[in-house]
């Protein structure tokens, strides 16, 4: 089995297919690997240093991140949407060897942020594009690479604070794809339709590496259209796909063809509120299957099982508002330094061969992170079933303290979201309140062109929450509520954005 991840394409058949781009081109494991021996022996880095990447998904972005494993090097995948600032600061905190950019990107004007960021931070920059004949066999002298290298450094998506640099070795990455192939099954005969960005632990782990890991296919679209997405699925022979909750509400109401097979779908990253979990099972008659993942554990720390193939629907094993369980992890709750009994709400904390040995230029965060044993407090708040089965009630920054309740933002999402059908989107906060310390509010986006009052909603969603859980203000949003890069919702952004109008 493959040890490194520069192994990962050659453990597999040759003239297997291993991905099929937007432009229709269809690539083998051998000729993946051979397009990667060759950018390899161009990038030429030496072993250990990183190189940043500024790609949008595509097969440049696939080949340089195995390109640079196979060197021994440390991949920095960036989002290419960052602002100069934003691209300063993050090459600042990995001092890449150099940047890759799209082809024409040096020329063009005006100038690109990360063009310009690279400039004045002195950051060698090289273009790359895929180039059908650069093609060459495997090359000599690749430098040894072992399992605790370190392969990527990615930073936390910023939720709670300053984004945090995780180093991230082959073993870890390994250990979270494998887990990864164990738990949904994945095999040759699936075809992954991948909307993930790679430049996060979700796409590159769950949608890239444990598909190829497991001898599988993988489509990867030009880019995320929900009008497209589905037709294109069925049209590629996909088998399953994994995103977060808010493409997987696009996905919910967009056009499909008749006939959609799908295996499974896998939602991750953020929570899936329970109302949508059913209406993706009703109308696509698969299971939807929550995992709980997180940057720091290289992604998957557990999710819900897999029904066996032919199992009705009333007997798979998932729970709607669960994460499920541990996948090749181990899970415990504390309060503090102690561990708590089952059913107790504390502290998640994770121990595993996929964790990392710590963030970098940090010590201060890995002290408060890893407890003696070795467990990593992963910032979240939930508790254990007497099943195994792990429920998040939310960040321990986000839990809303109102005058000594704490209320999981969570299950009042969740108890908005299942009120009615025409409720798209919904997220509540805490805001400050001089009586009770805090109280709650919520954003809510309706289905275009419903109409619902905000007392209609708090009598609604008060028949499944006690009257100290229901917003005491529901903000009418249009269109989407504003998430972070990753997609995720951003709580602190809320209190910010509405704490300040009603105080
Ligand atoms: P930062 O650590 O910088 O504040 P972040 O925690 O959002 O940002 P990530 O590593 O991208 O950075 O996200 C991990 C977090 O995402 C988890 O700790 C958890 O809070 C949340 N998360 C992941 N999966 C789920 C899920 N299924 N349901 C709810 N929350 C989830
Ligand atoms: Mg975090």
């Amino acid at each position: 089995m493959a040890s490194v991840l520069g192994d990962v394409l050659a453990a597999q058949p040759s003239t297997s297919n291993a991905l099929v781009t937007a432009a229709a081109r269809s690539l083998s494991y051998g000729e993946l690997a051979a397009h990667v021996h060759a950018l390899a022996d161009d990038l030429a880095v030496p072993r250990g240093q990183p190189v940043a990447f500024a790609l949008p998904n595509g097969i440049e972005l696939v080949l340089s991140f195995f390109a640079v494993a196979t060197l021994g090097g440390i991949a920095c995948p960036f989002n290419p949407a960052y602002t100069q600032a934003e691209f300063e600061f993050y090459l600042d905190d990995t001092k890449p060897a150099l940047l890759l950019v799209p082809r024409g990107f040096l020329a063009s004007t005006p100038t690109p942020p990360c063009v310009s960021a690279a400039r004045k931070l002195g950051v060698r920059i090289k273009e790359i594009a895929f180039n059908p004949a650069a093609y060459r066999r495997l090359a000599a002298n690749r430098p040894a690479v072992h399992p605790d290298d370190v392969a990527l450094i990615l930073h936390t998506s910023g939720t709670t604070g300053r984004p945090k640099a995780v180093p991230l070795t082959h073993a870890n990455l390994l250990a979270t794809a494998r887990s990864i192939v164990r738990t949904y099954a994945l095999s040759p005969a699936d075809n992954t339709y991948l909307v993930q960005v790679l430049f996060h632990i979700h796409g590159i782990v769950a949608a890239l590496l444990a598909p190829l890991l497991a001898g599988g296919q993988i489509t990867l679209p030009a880019r995320f259209d929900p009008s497209r997405a589905w037709g294109e699925f069925q049209q590629c022979g996909c088998s399953w796909l994994t995103a977060v909750p808010s493409i997987l509400q696009l996905l919910l109401h967009a056009p499909a063809p008749p006939g959609l097979r799908l295996r499974f779908i896998r939602s991750c990253s953020s929570p899936l509120g329970p109302s949508t979990l059913q209406q993706l099972e009703t109308r696509f008659g698969a299971p939807v299957l929550e995992a709980y993942a997180m940057t720091e554990a290289a992604h998957q720390m557990t999710s819900n099982p897999l029904p066996p193939p032919n199992t009705p629907r009333a007997a798979w094993r998932r729970k709607p508002g669960s994460v499920g369980i541990p996948q090749g992890t181990e899970i415990a709750i504390y309060d503090g330094a102690t561990p708590v009994a089952t059913g107790v709400h504390g502290d998640i904390c994770v121990r595993s061969r996929s964790v990392t040995k710590g963030y970098i230029n940090n010590p201060k965060a890995n002290a408060e992170a890893f407890l003696p044993n070795g467990f990593f407090r992963t910032g979240d708040r939930g508790f254990m079933d007497a099943e195994g089965y792990l429920t998040l009630v939310g960040r321990n920054s986000e839990i809303i303290n109102r005058g000594g309740e704490k209320i999981s933002p969570i299950e009042v999402d969740a108890a908005l979201l299942g009120c009615s059908p025409i409720i798209r989107e919904a997220v509540c906060f805490g805001v400050p309140d001089e009586l009770m310390g805090q109280e709650v509010e919520a954003a809510v986006v309706l289905a275009k062109g419903e109409t619902l009052d905000e007392a209609t909603l708090q009598a609604l969603v008060g028949r499944v929450l006690a009257d100290f859980k229901i917003p005491k203000r529901i903000h009418f949003v249009e269109g989407a509520i504003p998430k972070g890069p990753t997609g995720k919702i951003q709580r602190k952004n809320l209190t910010e954005q509405f704490g300040k109008k009603t105080a």
